[in-house]
């Protein structure tokens, strides 16, 4: 049977990128009606880079009401935060013991977050898809619907996987080769501000990134302010090729719309920013008025998101409680 498993991080305010990557597909799993649904807010990796505190709450508090402003629906899905339930941390452990220092030095991740003095970075953040191969596995998650950029940790997750089967399990598959889920046009949008760099809640730049919550306005400022190249729209995809910010944009016109970018083009090629810019904030404002609307809803009434993540803890540990036990076992833990 299949089940699914995904995340995020509580580090800021969720963005266009996070919802047309990953929590899209999340809804879309939750309502094919087939596989059990568990999302979580990764708060344990939200620390890997320095952090408040005191705000942490707030934040997971934040990301739980997004995901169900998005359509996740906590009667038929579990969500829930990460350090409520203590399988990550232990299974963690076990898997930082299986995987090699070589396949986390390796992670580009680890290398960008990491910044140019790696000495300086957390071990955290070294070991963060471990931990995130721990998330999957504590509940042998078959499948984990993520954006392009987790690509190489979903591969580190099933590398973990195959050698704990390899060295632990007699030859059986204890735990699965998770699949990645990475699919639609807007599996990797990119910054406003930089064309190569891809939108990410950590971005020091506000005007980097369209937040599920920016009120109308903030939106067509944003997109006004979105570095562009002077030429007009290309008439077909292959000219919008070494045009990282106009492909940009193209395609999360094409995400939001439902078109593909040829048929965007078709539309506005040979048009300049000014007439494409308006027609994107446009399309940006309605799809997004609904979500931050109902996020401004639920984000008001905090007793009501406690009592779904409570609720998500309880139905995950239940699950994974019997899994985790096993491991132990297996790696030959004091009972
Ligand atoms: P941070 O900068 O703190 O890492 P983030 O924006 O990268 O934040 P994450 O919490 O790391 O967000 O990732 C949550 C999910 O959103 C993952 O599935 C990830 O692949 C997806 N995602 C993040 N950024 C993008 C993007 N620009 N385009 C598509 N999907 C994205
Ligand atoms: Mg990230």
């Amino acid at each position: 049977p299949k089940r699914i498993f995904s995340g995020m991080q509580p580090t800021g305010r969720l963005h266009l990128g996070n919802y047309l990557g990953a929590l899209k597909n999340w809804v879309a799993l939750q309502d094919e009606g087939d596989a059990e649904c568990i999302y979580c807010v990764v708060d344990m990796h939200a620390i890997t880079m320095p952090h408040d505190p005191k705000a942490l709450p707030g934040a997971v508090r934040a990301a739980a009401a997004a995901y169900i402003a998005a359509g996740v629906n906590p009667d038929k899905s579990i969500i829930f935060a990460q350090s409520a339930v203590s399988a990550h941390a232990e299974l963690a452990w076990i898997f930082n013991c299986v995987a090699r220092l070589g396949w986390a030095e390796r992670m580009t991740q680890f290398k960008d977050k990491g910044g140019k003095d790696k000495e300086r970075a957390s071990v955290g953040l070294l070991t963060y898809p471990v931990l995130q191969a721990a998330d999957i596995l504590a509940y042998k998650a078959t499948h984990v619907p993520v954006g392009e950029d987790q690509k190489q940790h979903l591969e580190l997750c099933r590398d973990i996987a195959a050698r704990f089967n390899r060295d632990y399990g007699d030859g059986q598959a204890f735990f699965p080769l998770t699949e990645p889920v990475i699919q639609g046009p807007g599996a990797r949008i990119m910054s406003l501000r930089d064309g190569t760099a891809k939108m990410s809640k950590s971005d020091v730049s506000d005007n980097s990134r369209i937040n599920l919550e920016d009120d109308a306005d903030t939106i067509a400022r944003k997109i006004k302010k979105a570095k562009t190249d002077p030429e007009p729209l290309p008439e077909t995809v292959e000219g919008l090729e070494a045009r990282a910010e106009a492909s940009n944009l193209v395609g999360i016109y094409a995400a939001l719309t439902g078109k593909t970018k040829a048929e965007v083009l078709a539309e506005f090629g040979g048009q300049g920013f000014g007439a494409f810019k308006p027609a994107l904030a446009d399309v940006a404002v309605e799809y997004l008025a609904p979500i931050s609307q109902e996020f401004r809803r639920l984000i008001a009434d905090q007793a009501e998101i406690d009592r779904i993540l409570a609720k998500g803890a309880e139905r995950a540990d239940v699950i994974a409680a019997p899994i985790l036990k096993e491991t132990k076992e297996i790696i030959g833990f004091w009972h």
